[in-house]
């Protein structure tokens, strides 16, 4: 969750909260790769790297 301070740059939210949203945006990223590698594993294809 991000803070109630409105800053008019960087989005309109402050400059922490704004990188933690990156960060959870590319961690979100990143588990929907794993789980899809997963799935292809589990139906016997290879997950292209
Ligand atoms: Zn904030």
């Amino acid at each position: 969750m991000v803070c109630a301070k409105v800053v008019p740059l960087s989005g309109g939210i402050c400059q922490p909260c704004n990188e933690k949203i990156r960060a959870q945006a590319q961690g979100s990223r990143r588990d929907i790769r794993d789980r899809s590698d997963r799935e292809l594993r589990k139906h016997g294809g290879k997950p292209e790297k």
